[in-house]
């Protein structure tokens, strides 16, 4: 690129910027203002009630706060910043109870998270927008949170209404319908015929002939005596 052409590039680059800053400035000019005059503006300042300055621990017209010092906050603080002092009294019926004796912060170590607020159990404590804390010693920084001669706030008892008892309908008479049962008709002298089935009965063989086949010597003796026999009958005849 030649000395020339570097020039002009250069320049135009120089009055695109240039025209960029003017377009900003106008714009502005034209914007609703913020900028806050303090301390002249004191009375009509206006900060963020989300802004955390304090932390603060609200009582109410009895002095009572809500802090159990369970020490929960203290012990979520990630830099020590809170010191919750507690103290041992007996009640009416001779219990023992934890209550607050001294509740300190120090707001030249606190880093405003907010982790404290977040994880009272009670509500006890609370950021207030209050942000006129300048002082000249460190020492003053540090302050207790809860009032001279405070104490604790006794939880009301919720008196719950009596749950309203369901009147059952009064029934005078309950008439139960039940469907005629079926009668079956009981069987009486019911005949009863078995059905043997027949048997087979062979005819037994009786006075069956049974021919003897007797060898024939014998069989020729056999006659003989036979013979003989019938002839000695007929002489004694
Ligand atoms: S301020 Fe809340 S968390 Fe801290 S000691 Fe009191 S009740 Fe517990
Ligand atoms: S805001 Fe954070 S640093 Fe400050 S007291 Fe609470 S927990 Fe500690």
């Amino acid at each position: 690129m030649s000395s020339i052409s570097k020039y002009f590039s250069g320049l135009f680059t120089g009055i695109k910027s240039l025209l960029v800053g003017m377009s900003v400035t106008w714009k502005e000019l034209w914007t609703k203002k913020v900028t806050q005059q303090y301390p002249e503006n004191r009375d009509t300042l206006v900060i963020s009630d989300r802004f955390r300055a304090e932390l603060t621990m609200p009582h109410d017209e009895n002095n009572e706060h809500a802090c159990t010092a369970c020490g929960i906050c203290e012990m979520n603080c990630p830099n020590g910043t809170i010191t919750v002092n507690f103290k041992m009294v007996e009640t009416e019926d001779g219990k023992k109870k934890k209550v607050l004796d001294t509740y300190k912060w120090d707001l030249g170590m606190c880093t405003f998270c907010n982790l404290c607020v977040l994880t009272c159990p009670s509500d006890a404590i609370k950021f207030e927008n209050t942000f006129e804390n300048a002082v000249f010693t460190r020492d003053k920084l540090k302050q207790q949170l809860n009032h001279e001669g405070s104490k604790m706030r006794e939880k009301k008892k919720v008196e719950r209404p009596a749950a309203p008892v369901a009147k059952a309908p009064v029934v005078s008479e309950v008439k139960v319908e039940t469907p005629a049962a079926e009668v079956k008709p009981a069987v009486v002298d019911t005949e009863v015929k078995a059905v043997v089935p027949e048997v087979e009965v062979k005819p037994t063989v009786v006075d069956a002939e049974v021919k003897v086949e007797l060898p024939i010597e014998e069989a020729v003796k056999a006659d003989k005596e036979i013979e003989a026999e019938s002839k000695d009958e007929t002489t004694e005849k």
